[in-house]
């Protein structure tokens, strides 16, 4: 019988998260979850790093490899300071990974529609670069793998706070995979690497994907064209006009998608990082979901959702317990 939604968690992943508080949030929700849905749960599997060099630079993944076993590499990978001691979440890389790949090979023979699956956030990890507490891109790897496995065209939503700038990297000029990205117009750590222009819509369309970028509502375009200079360009959006611009975007896909990933962060509701920039409640994250479950099926393809960043250990719960329910409600 097709099942609706798959979970899949890897237990040590969440254990290793030592000061992440946030994750481990998840962690808790996951342990509730996972006693409840026993029966939909993924079996665990795992992968072997090397499946990342499909997204990542071999000298910058042989580098991380041996950082973590305590060598010393060639060439010291380029990593922001936050991402200086997460050598030691490898295996939850693969792990996460794993999972991705798992609910991949069950949609192939079409015994699964959804997935949640959790995996370490990657959309700040660039093919040689990793920043934004993102040493990897499992979404992308994930994204790589359904290609291999006859799911060409792959559409990826991520309406985290920041942008999905490692993601953009990794499929520029690349006509089979879309990234739609919703986010803060000012990027913290985009600005703290000097790579703001990359979150803007006109970077974004010369890339080939779609960027929203939102501006805080009181503040007005006069004030960022004031204070970031050129920095700025092409069209901004804000907390007023931002559904309507998903929407369009989700109506002019520039293919058919075969499978759809969504990266679900919660660091862009009010109560947590939002506020007076997407002032996105309850109500708004359940809009984006279905919104992207309604395009998926449009084209009767399946979707795989992972957690994104979230700093409110509250809402994250909540937020978390919501999309798993409309991941596995959702009737068109
Ligand atoms: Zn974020």
């Amino acid at each position: 019988m097709k099942k609706n939604l798959g979970l899949y968690i890897y237990p040590e992943t969440l254990l290793q998260l030592r000061g992440l508080k946030p994750i481990k949030a998840i962690a808790d929700f996951i342990d509730l979850r996972n006693s409840i849905h026993k029966e939909s749960t993924i079996p665990l599997t795992r992968v072997d790093i090397g499946e990342f060099r499909s997204v990542h630079t071999h000298t910058y993944l042989d580098a991380l490899i041996r950082r973590s076993q305590g060598k010393k590499p060639e060439i010291n990978p380029d990593l922001s300071m936050e991402c200086l001691d997460l050598y030691d979440f490898l295996p939850g890389y693969e792990y996460g990974l794993g999972g991705i790949c798992a609910a991949i090979d069950l949609m192939k023979k079409g015994v699964l529609d959804r997935a949640w699956c959790f995996a370490l956030p990657g959309h700040h990890a660039h093919p040689a670069l990793g920043h934004g507490y993102c040493l990897l891109n499992t979404q992308a790897a994930g994204a790589r793998y359904a290609q291999r496995n006859g799911f060409k065209n792959i559409l990826i939503i991520d309406w985290d706070f920041h942008h999905g700038d490692g993601t953009q990297m990794i499929f520029e000029n690349d006509p089979t995979v879309h990234q739609i990205s919703i986010h803060n117009a000012v990027d913290l750590y985009m600005n703290k690497m000097m790579m703001t222009h990359l979150g803007y819509t006109t970077y974004g369309k010369q890339a080939g994907h779609c960027n929203i970028p939102l501006l805080n509502r009181t503040l007005g375009e006069d004030f960022y064209f004031h204070e970031m200079g050129d920095e700025f360009s092409g069209e901004l959006y804000n907390a007023g006009n931002c559904m309507e611009a998903y929407q369009s975007a989700l109506e002019n896909l520039p293919f058919a998608p075969d499978m759809i990933f969504i990266f679900d962060g919660h660091d862009s509701h009010t109560d947590d990082l939002g506020r007076e920039i997407t002032d996105w409640k309850d109500d708004d994250f359940k809009f984006l979901a279905q919104a992207a479950l309604d395009v998926a099926g449009k084209f009767g393809c399946p979707v795989i959702s992972s957690p994104g960043g979230g700093y409110n250990t509250t809402t994250l719960r909540r937020l978390n317990e919501l999309h798993m329910a409309i991941l596995e409600d959702y009737q068109r």
